[in-house]
C-alpha cells in the first residue's frame, strides 16, 4: 500500500533526474525526431512523436491533445528553422518550464541552405552527417536531464552514429551510379535541396521550401519546360503532399509529347508507417535512395 501510495504521488511530481515511470517523457513533432530520440534514450525514455505517416509538419496546427502531451513532457524536441511554421508560439510558452530544444540548434549556420529572402531551409535530416550533428544535441540534451544514465546515452549514440556514417556512405556510393545528365531530382516541394548538396543530385521542386508557399500554373509551366528541355524521364511525389501538382507536370509534359514518369513515392517531411521499410529515419534515406535510383538511372 505504501508502495502504491508512493508511486501515486511521485507520479504527480514527475520530473527529469527522477521520472516516476524510471523514464524520461519526452514529446517530439516529426517522427525522424522520436526516431533518434528512441535510439539514443533507449529504455530510458518513452517518446511520443505528435505527426505520424502522412503529416506535413509545415502546415500543423497542435490539437488540445497535442498540448497535453507537450505539458507531460520532460523534454520537448523538436525540428526548428520554421520546420514547425505553427507551432512557434506554443514552444515559446513551453519553453519557460522545460527544456524545449530544436535539434537543428548546433548545425553551424554556415552549413544550413538559406533562401534569398533569408530564410534557413529546414529539411536538414536529408544531409546525414547533419543528423549526425542532431543526434550529438539529443545525446547532450539527455545527459544533462539525466545524468545518471549518461554512460547509456553515450553508448548508444556512438553506436547510431557509426550507422548513420554508414548511410551517409551508401547514399553517396547510390546516387553517385546515376549517369551525371540523368541526376535531376524533381518533387512537389523543395524539401532535398540539403540531399542535393550531400549527394551531388541537382534538386528542382515545384513548391518552395514549405508547402504553405503558393505555386501557380506558371510555375507549373516552367518546371515542365525544364524536364522536356533536359529529356528527365521521371518525377516523384512525396508522402506527406498531395500529388496533384505533380501530377499536372507530368500532364504537362505529355502535352508537349514528352512522356515523363512518376518515379515513385518520397517521404520528405513524414516517414512512413510502423513497421514499413520507411518506418524509420534510416529507412526512409534508404527507400528514397533506392527509389530515385531506380527510377533515374
Ligand atoms: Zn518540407
Amino acid at each position: 500500500m505504501i508502495l502504491l501510495a508512493l508511486s501515486v504521488i511521485t507520479g504527480c511530481t514527475s520530473r527529469p533526474g527522477s521520472p516516476a515511470s524510471g523514464k524520461l517523457q519526452i514529446t517530439t513533432t516529426v517522427g525522424m525526431i522520436r526516431d533518434i530520440v528512441e535510439q539514443v534514450g533507449g529504455d530510458h525514455v518513452k517518446a511520443t512523436g505528435l505527426m505520424g505517416p502522412g503529416i506535413d509538419p509545415h502546415l500543423y496546427k497542435a490539437s488540445q491533445g497535442d498540448i497535453q502531451k507537450l505539458e507531460n513532457a520532460d523534454i520537448i524536441f523538436y525540428g526548428g528553422l520554421h520546420l514547425e511554421g505553427k507551432m512557434t508560439e506554443i514552444f515559446e510558452k513551453m519553453d519557460q518550464r522545460k527544456p524545449v530544444v530544436a535539434v537543428t540548434r548546433d548545425i553551424p549556420e554556415k552549413d544550413l541552405r538559406t533562401t534569398e529572402e533569408g530564410a534557413h531551409d529546414p529539411h536538414v535530416w536529408f544531409d546525414v552527417q547533419h543528423w549526425i550533428t542532431a543526434t550529438e544535441t539529443i545525446r547532450e540534451t539527455l545527459i544533462e536531464e539525466d545524468p545518471d544514465h549518461k554512460e547509456d546515452y553515450e553508448r548508444n549514440a556512438k553506436a547510431y552514429i557509426a550507422k548513420l556514417e554508414e548511410l551517409d556512405q551508401y547514399a553517396r556510393e547510390q546516387i553517385a551510379t546515376i549517369p551525371k545528365e540523368r541526376r535531376v531530382l524533381v518533387t512537389a516541394h523543395d524539401a532535398f535541396g540539403y540531399f542535393g548538396d550531400a549527394y551531388a543530385i541537382e534538386v528542382r521542386g515545384l513548391q518552395g521550401l514549405s508547402t504553405a508557399s503558393e505555386y501557380g500554373s506558371r510555375d507549373i509551366s516552367e518546371l515542365r519546360d525544364y524536364l522536356v528541355d533536359k529529356g528527365i524521364k521521371a518525377v516523384f511525389v512525396e508522402s506527406s503532399v498531395p500529388k496533384r501538382s505533380i501530377e499536372a507536370v507530368v500532364r504537362g509534359a505529355k502535352e508537349k509529347g514528352h512522356h515523363m514518369e512518376i518515379g515513385g513515392e518520397l517521404f520528405s517531411d513524414a516517414m512512413g508507417e510502423p513497421g514499413t521499410e520507411a518506418g524509420t529515419y534510416m529507412g526512409m534515406v534508404r527507400h528514397n535512395v533506392d527509389t530515385i535510383v531506380r527510377a533515374l538511372k
